[in-house]
């Protein structure tokens, strides 16, 4: 049987430079495929993974691919300067990699059944949104209305352009940057006008979030003029992480531990343990 917290070798089998920091890694099994959950998936979305290299150590990262996908997986990584991204930005095709998980709790899925959404992002926050987003695309039959707002701080920092190019046939989209740019037709800001766009039930609605918390407070100003429910409200938050599973108590947040009882917590949850 394999061992849950083992790290196994991947092959890093595709890289792509998504902005000046941020690049995505395709990571595949040397043999066979990955293994998938008892919902057919190979994780839930808003679930991270630990990746890492020999010699540099491992960081945890929220894989952006289709969860049903078996065959890779897809995480991007920006370069904060430190150990195991930098390494990670020095590596070529074909690299060797080491990867265990997926890890946490992910979005609810099954409680979004139904509902319209409100998936809200920015900079690299947008992994587990794009890997919810590929999840609700496949399955469009059983939600509502869905929206992204995802901002960046300019054109140039917007992370997976193809793929948003895709999504806006089957979701609203809205894009915004931090100051208008030349050619920049979207938005300016995480201006609350943006409220005015979104068309949600409010008593039949979720938002799911990811972001560092500055931008989770500038969200909350799209998010409580919706009147979404603090308890309808997911964040999934980014925190110093060592072990993954509750354990090294690096990513603890007041009573919670990052990667057990999350990274996915009701908004109310954020407000009381954040610091
Ligand atoms: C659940 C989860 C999911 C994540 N998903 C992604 C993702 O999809 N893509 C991505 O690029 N990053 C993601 N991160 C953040 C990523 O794990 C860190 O950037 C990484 O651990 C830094 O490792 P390092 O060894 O390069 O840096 P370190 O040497 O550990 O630190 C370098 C610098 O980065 C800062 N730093 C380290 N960790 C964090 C953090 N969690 N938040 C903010 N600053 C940090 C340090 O303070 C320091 O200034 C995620 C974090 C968590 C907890």
């Amino acid at each position: 049987m394999q061992n849950f917290y083992f790290p196994e070798k991947v092959k890093i089998a595709k890289i792509e430079q998504h902005s000046a920091d941020v690049k995505l890694f395709r990571l595949q099994k040397n043999r066979g495929k990955f293994a998938k959950n008892r919902d057919g998936l190979v994780f839930n979305p808003g679930q991270f993974v630990l990746a890492g290299i020999w010699g540099y150590g491992e960081a945890p990262f929220g894989p952006a691919s289709p969860p049903e996908n078996n065959s890779y997986l897809e995480i991007l990584i920006r370069n904060t300067g430190g150990v195991v991204t930098n390494a990670f930005h020095n590596l070529k095709n074909g690299a060797e990699a080491t990867l265990r998980g997926p890890y946490g709790n992910g979005f609810p899925l099954k409680f979004f059944e139904g509902k319209d959404l409100v998936l809200a992002t920015g900079g690299c926050g947008i992994p587990p949104i794009a890997s919810l987003i590929e999840y609700i695309i496949k399955n469009r039959k059983d939600f509502g209305r869905v929206y992204l707002i995802y901002g960046a701080k300019t054109p140039q920092d917007l992370l997976l352009k193809e793929r948003i190019s895709n999504w806006e046939k089957q979701i609203k989209i809205i894009l915004t940057i931090d100051k208008q740019a030349p050619d920049w037709k979207g938005g300016v800001g995480f201006v609350s006008e943006f409220v005015k766009e979104i068309e949600i039930d409010p008593n039949n609605s979720c938002a799911a979030m990811c972001g560092p918390g500055p931008m989770m407070n500038a969200l909350e100003k799209i998010l409580r003029p919706l009147g979404i429910s603090d308890r309808r409200i997911f964040a999934n938050t980014e925190r110093k992480m060592q072990c993954g599973i509750g354990k090294c108590q690096h990513c603890t947040t007041g009573e919670k531990y990052t990667c057990t009882d999350g990274p996915v917590f009701y908004f109310d949850e954020i407000d009381r343990n954040w610091d």
